[in-house]
């Protein structure tokens, strides 16, 4: 099974991503990862990608297209891939049909997990990781048992996301409403478009997406 999440930034995209790569055996490919990981490695991608990112801004089609056509390459991705903060513009949704069929591979379901902004904030700038697995947590919502110790690996190293401020939030929302919610009827038109509610409890927005399955 091939899939899409989309949903604007805090959405949940990425927890439920995780959660599906444990429970199915699918690979998460998300090229926000890939261009933090590219920022971090200093490659001319990152370099490129750095100043939009930290602005909530979008990196170029031509740049994204690129890193994800690369990586659904790799093997582990006919396994079963879900796509999280891909595609993001009209330009990408089309490139992916083109990658798509010239590699063989269909998409199964689209689902957009559907949130309130205001409550999306608090969400997003109280969110950190384990520096050391990447273990999830929120100021509000989720603070590690033991203080300063992750739950998962005992590291106690952790960090946050340069663009997970405020203001850089609200770019990133508006480009979300702008350039990523016209691709939806792109894939409703085809049938294979759901709604989820966002906003419900990490395993009841689960199991909404396992009833679309
Ligand atoms: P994310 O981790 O999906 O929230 O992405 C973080 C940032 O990376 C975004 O705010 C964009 O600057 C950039 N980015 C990630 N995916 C894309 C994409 N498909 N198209 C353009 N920019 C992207």
């Amino acid at each position: 099974m091939n899939l899409i999440l989309l949903g604007p930034p805090g959405a949940g995209k990425g927890t439920q991503a995780g959660r599906l790569m444990k429970n199915l055996g699918m690979v998460q490919l998300s090229t926000g990862d890939m261009l933090r990981a590219a920022v971090a490695a200093g490659t001319p991608v990152g370099l490129a990608a750095k100043s939009v990112m930290e602005s909530g801004g979008l990196v170029s089609d031509e740049i994204v297209n690129g890193i994800l056509s690369e990586r659904l390459d790799q093997p582990d991705a006919r396994a079963g891939f879900i796509l999280d903060g891909y595609p993001r513009t009209t330009v990408q949704a089309h490139a992916l049909d083109a990658m798509l069929a010239q590699k063989d591979l269909a998409l199964d379901h689209v689902i957009e997990l559907v949130v309130d902004e205001d409550a999306l904030v608090e969400r997003i700038t109280g969110r950190f990781t384990c520096a050391n697995c990447g273990e999830g947590y929120h100021d509000h919502f989720k603070l590690p048992v033991t203080p300063g110790v992750c739950d998962a690996c005992g590291s106690t190293q952790f960090k946050r996301r340069a663009d997970d401020n405020e203001a850089t939030v609200r770019q990133r929302m508006a480009e979300y409403r702008a350039k990523t919610a016209p691709i939806l009827p792109h894939y409703a038109a085809r049938g294979i478009f759901s709604r989820v509610d966002g906003m419900a409890d990490m395993d009841a927005v689960a199991q909404s997406i396992d009833a679309i399955f």
